[in-house]
């Protein structure tokens, strides 16, 4: 049957002005890392995707390397793209990323303008698009100089293969030098993408932090893993389900659920109750409490954990005692 988006996309999502640019992105995002390969059924990841643009999450964030195996997320999305979605690509910001190791030898890795450039034109022939709406650097690689990183960015803006640049996972220190760079050459850096959730605070310390360089300098925070990789909904309260990111092993390992941070999970599951909310919605409201954080990107394995994520945007006010009472048993 031929796919009709929903009339009604737009009526509940709510958008963010993406930094000092003229994007917006929603509040919730789709990223297809983990359960868009060849791991998992296609008629599952297809009604997923559809369903969130169905809901208004016009933003699918993917990098070069996600699958398994790396690139089958791009050719999937492609064939998406082909067909259901083709009508749709004005409605769609489609980013993708290049920083880790995708083929072998010296130029399938890092932050080199030979390796960022060749790997944004190999997402593009695989995902069937002339252009991508974002190209991030995925990755800080300090044995690059910034000005030949970001210089790759540039060049793929200034072509028209991407319409906006990002980086993922800089520092606040790197964040503010690819900042300075980036006006020396002339390139707009619209957006970061870190990861932050109630367990992984990381760009919130540091004076400045990551949010505020981000912040003054204009870009916009994609935020990424904001479900701790789904340590923060009710999947392992009592212990690690066969179909699991933990069990498969790899990047969720079972030594991050340990009994301290189980506890702690315990406590905000019972506190999200209270507010009359799964806790993974209250761990989507809690990053999205902060206004520079523009957007959660979250990932799904089924259709109703999308949609248990997007409901999300119905609460997203906390009291102060609800906030003092997630910091108060924090385990960084
Ligand atoms: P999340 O923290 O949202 O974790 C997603 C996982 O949590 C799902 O796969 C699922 O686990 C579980 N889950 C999701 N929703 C629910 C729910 N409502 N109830 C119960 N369990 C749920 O994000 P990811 O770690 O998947 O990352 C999201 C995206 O961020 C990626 O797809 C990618 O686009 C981006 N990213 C970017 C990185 C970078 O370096 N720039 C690094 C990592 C991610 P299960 O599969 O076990 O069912």
């Amino acid at each position: 049957m031929t796919y009709v988006a929903a009339d009604d996309r737009y009526s509940s999502m709510t958008y963010r002005r993406c930094g000092r640019s003229g994007l917006d992105l929603p509040a919730i995002a789709l990223g297809l890392w983990q359960n868009f390969g060849a791991a998992n059924a296609p008629e599952t990841q297809q009604a997923i995707v559809l369903r969130a643009f169905d809901r208004g999450v016009t933003h699918i964030d993917l990098a070069n390397n996600y699958g398994p195996p790396p690139g089958a997320a791009e050719e999937f999305f492609g064939r998406l793209l082909a067909r259901e979605l083709a009508p749709y690509r004005d409605e769609l910001v489609v980013s993708t990323k290049a920083g880790y190791e995708m083929w072998p030898g010296p130029y399938g890795d890092g932050g080199s303008r030979k390796y960022l450039l060749a790997s944004l034109d190999a997402s593009l022939a695989r995902m069937g698009l002339d252009y991508v709406d974002i190209f991030y650097s995925h990755r800080d690689d300090p044995t690059t100089p910034l000005e030949e990183t970001l210089g790759a960015l540039k060049t793929a803006v200034d072509s028209g293969r991407a319409l906006y640049a990002g980086i993922s996972s800089y520092s606040a220190v790197r964040v503010a030098q690819a900042l300075e760079v980036a006006a020396e050459i002339g390139l707009r850096l619209t957006v970061h993408q870190p990861s932050y959730s109630m367990l992984n605070r990381w760009i919130e310390s540091g004076e400045p932090s990551a949010l505020d360089v981000t912040h003054d300098g204009g870009m916009g925070n994609v935020v990424f893993s904001p479900l701790a990789q789904g340590m923060l909904t009710d999947k392992y309260l009592d212990g690690i389900p066969e179909d699991s990111r933990a069990a498969r092993g790899g990047s969720l390992r079972r030594e991050f659920l340990n009994e301290a941070t189980l506890g702690h999970v315990r406590a905000l599951h019972t506190l999200a109750g209270e507010r009359g909310q799964t806790l993974a919605q209250m761990a989507l409201a809690w990053v999205l409490r902060d206004e520079r954080v523009t957007t959660a990107l979250i990932g799904a394995s089924s259709v109703a954990q999308l949609d248990d994520s997007l409901d999300a945007l119905g609460n997203l006010a906390f009291s102060d005692e609800e906030l003092r009472r997630i910091d108060a048993d924090a385990v960084e």
